[in-house]
């Protein structure tokens, strides 16, 4: 295979005699990779501002093309399986960090790969602009579970995409917001010094920053390098104690791993104009007094993201009265074909109506005729997600929709009483968190490929298959009191694996006794069969998620409504066959009707229907059948109490 060979010239940065940059590529990629390749100079330039002069200057740089993908980072030649910037720019980020300092073992492979994944978003910045830096940060997020540190190099994946990588790059990213750019730089500069043409630890690079910044960095390495997981913060403030001063509350509230000690930058906006602070954080609940002119408009936490986290906001005051929200999260790029043919058969919600929004930009065609124009893109506020009373989510986690999930306050969403249809592959990073308990499953295998889709439940139906389902995580198909299996896998592992899932907290949210519920489907969406998936979907939506919902009416007939309160007890026994006692109590007399509905909101019988009840404790008895007297099928009910302006609702179980 005989290349075609060309060159370009660089000059040192202390000036003297160019070095040669040479290029082999293949005679058809001619015209082709000329263009990124020409960036190879500035970007050696860049790096060399920013790490030191290249460090083999006295030799060369190159590129030589391969037919493998991506690339290696050969000393002085890099093997190319393609000419992106992002991969010009990683492979010659490794000629410092990889070449010249390279990880002592693989247990540190993230010295390595961490600063050249970093390295592509320096450049980006350079090249274009800050926002395009935050914009690659943003993608390169890792929110699930794992540590950098590469404990077991025999057995584990030591080129781990999201923790040797993304994950990495985040470390570099924090340590720079956590230092300045000042002490971040002169602590490479030391590192490089002190390690150049060898190897070295993570510890050595942590005494080399703390060195500079006279900081002790312990508690960053440690956490980041050797823990998993990352912060979960709430914060919240009020005025005082002092006129002029503001009380600012920081919480972290993440369950999966301990405390995270990091600096918190925060945007004070007042009538004066903003005022930055940075705070220093590491206890469950800690106050921070400030003192600022003005009056305060509003505090943001992070506001530029320097800190791999999350910040959790609440759903409070939800309406749920403007139906179906359907989210997208799959990368329009990525996925382009599929994910926009599954979406021109309607396949995600089917002939329901529904609200849309964007994770991401619109395609560059425009989005298809049939969905309706977006009310919004990036993660969706906690003020829009109480409007709905039912959020269908497709995700995917490539390209940073995993980050716009983490950023949406789902789990106040269901707690409340929202309802949730999730769809996606690697379903255990979507589900870090409560998020697992809620839908009371435990995980088995991880990033499989799934075998097949089969319906365990009344009303479904098996989903073939349409492209590879790789990258999926499957749970054992035993399962938490209050969900029901919906799909298994019988055929991709030893033994059946959840795949679908139904979780229906008893009494539902805080805000809709009836709400709370919870559906997931593993598996690349787009990848489904669009008329079975879509069929599947419609019976969910009706049948689990209670679509259309419409908010029980209240009494009529009353011209004054004033409130009665009143007591609805759990059913005894739950679950039961066929007979069950349902106990209410009523503070003063009123009209009472006490009704049994399906799942999907279909009334099955009335149990009580009085003008004029007594106040105290009564009892009313089920027997399990419908208005007509047949027998009601096994499965879930709900019971609902209405008095004058008041309902209540909620769930049972009868058995067979
Ligand atoms: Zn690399």
């Amino acid at each position: 295979y005989p290349y075609t060979k060309y060159n370009d010239w660089y000059t040192p940065l202390a000036g003297g005699d160019p070095m040669e940059v040479q290029y082999f590529i293949y005679p058809e990629h001619v015209g082709v990779v000329e263009p990124n390749y020409a960036l190879t100079v500035p970007m050696i330039g860049v790096f060399a501002h920013a790490y030191g002069e290249y460090p083999f200057v006295d030799e060369k740089y190159g590129h030589a093309e391969f037919t493998w993908g991506g690339g290696m980072e050969h000393q002085t030649l890099t093997s190319m399986g393609g000419w992106s910037e992002d991969l010009i720019s990683h492979e010659l980020a490794h000629q410092w960090w990889g070449d010249m300092v390279t990880c002592e073992d693989f247990g540190h492979i993230w010295l390595n790969e961490g600063f050249a994944t970093w390295s592509e978003a320096y450049w980006a910045e350079q090249y274009y602009d800050f926002a395009t830096y935050q914009e690659y940060m943003s993608i390169a997020s890792y929110y699930g579970p794992g540590t950098i540190f590469v404990e077991d190099p025999q057995n584990e994946n030591i080129f781990d995409g999201n923790l040797s990588y993304n994950k990495g790059s985040w470390v570099v990213h924090m340590l720079r917001g956590v230092l300045g750019d000042a002490d971040f730089f002169d602590g490479l500069a030391l590192y490089r010094g002190n390690h150049e043409y060898g190897s070295a630890t993570t510890e050595q690079l942590q005494e080399a920053m703390e060195t500079v910044s006279g900081q002790d960095l312990t508690a960053f390495f440690q956490q980041w390098i050797y823990g998993d997981y990352f912060p979960i913060y709430t914060y919240g403030w009020i005025e005082g104690p002092q006129p002029g001063e503001i009380t600012v509350t920081i919480s972290q509230e993440q369950t999966d791993t301990g405390l995270f000690t990091m600096p918190i930058r925060l945007l004070v906006n007042t009538t004066e104009g903003p005022v930055d602070v940075t705070v220093e954080n590491s206890l469950a609940t800690e106050d921070y007094v400030l003192t600022v002119a003005g009056t305060v408009e509003s505090v943001i936490l992070d506001p530029d993201r320097w800190i791999l986290r999350q910040v959790r906001t609440e759903v409070t005051d939800p309406t749920f009265d403007q139906g179906i929200l359907l989210v997208n999260g799959v990368h329009w790029d990525s996925y382009g074909a599929e994910i926009y043919s599954a979406y021109e058969d309607s396949v995600f919600w089917g002939d329901n109506p529904i609200t849309f929004w964007d994770c991401f930009a619109e395609p560059g065609g425009g989005y298809p005729a049939n969905l309706p124009a977006p009310i919004g893109h990036d993660s969706v506020p906690a003020s829009i997600l109480g409007g709905y009373s039912t959020v269908i989510w497709v995700g995917n986690n490539y390209n940073g929709d995993l980050a716009k999930w983490a950023e949406t306050p789902i789990q106040s969403y269901l707690e409340v009483g929202g309802n949730l249809l999730l769809m996606t592959r690697t379903s255990k990073s979507f589900l870090a968190g409560d998020l697992t308990g809620y839908l009371g499953v435990t995980w088995a295998e991880e990033a499989a490929s799934l075998g097949n889709c089969v319906a365990v439940a009344a009303g479904l139906v098996n989903i073939p298959f349409i492209g590879t389902q790789s990258w999926n995580d499957v749970y054992l198909t035993g399962m938490g009191a209050e969900s029901t299996l919906l799909f298994n896998d019988t055929a991709g592992f030893s033994g059946a694996r959840g795949t679908g899932v139904w979780a229906s907290p008893a009494g539902g949210g805080s805000f809709r006794d009836t709400g709370g519920q919870f559906v997931h489907l593993a598996g690349r969406p787009y990848r489904m069969n669009h008329d079975i998936l879509r069929q599947n979907v419609e019976y969910i939506l009706e049948h689990y998620l209670s679509e259309p919902f419409t908010s029980i009416s209240a009494v009529p007939g009353q011209d004054t409504v004033q409130k009665v309160p009143a007591t609805l007890e759990q059913n005894f026994p739950n679950p039961f066959n066929p007979v069950t006692t349902i106990s209410f109590s009523l503070t003063a007399p009123g009209p009472v009707r006490l009704s049994v509905y399906d799942v999907s909101g279909r009334l099955v019988r009335t149990l009580v229907d009085e003008g004029d009840v007594t106040a105290g404790d009564h009892e009313a008895i089920w027997n399990g059948q419908d208005q007509s007297g047949r027998a009601a099928a096994a499965g879930v009910y709900f019971y609902s109490l209405e008095t004058e302006g008041d309902s209540r609702t909620r769930r049972m179980t009868m058995v067979k």
